[in-house]
């Protein structure tokens, strides 16, 4: 059996949080109305990349920000 890893291998990698928010940025700045963005970058556990989501925060990540 393979260990249960939430897959990443389809998501746009990006090498830091610098290169993940402007890449956010350009899709902000193209957005159109109605259309479901992604909202922020984070840190992947499973590649330690960063990738680009469109979920909002966890409550445990707000936990960790407060
Ligand atoms: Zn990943």
């Amino acid at each position: 059996m393979t260990p249960r890893i939430r897959g990443c291998t389809g998501k746009k990698k990006y090498p830091n949080a610098t290169a993940a928010d402007d890449m956010l940025g350009r899709i902000w700045s193209t957005c159109k109305p109605g259309r479901r963005l992604e909202t922020r970058a984070y840190n992947c556990d499973h590649c330690g990349r960063w990738h680009l989501t469109s979920k909002p925060l966890q409550h445990k990540e707000m936990e960790q920000a407060a």
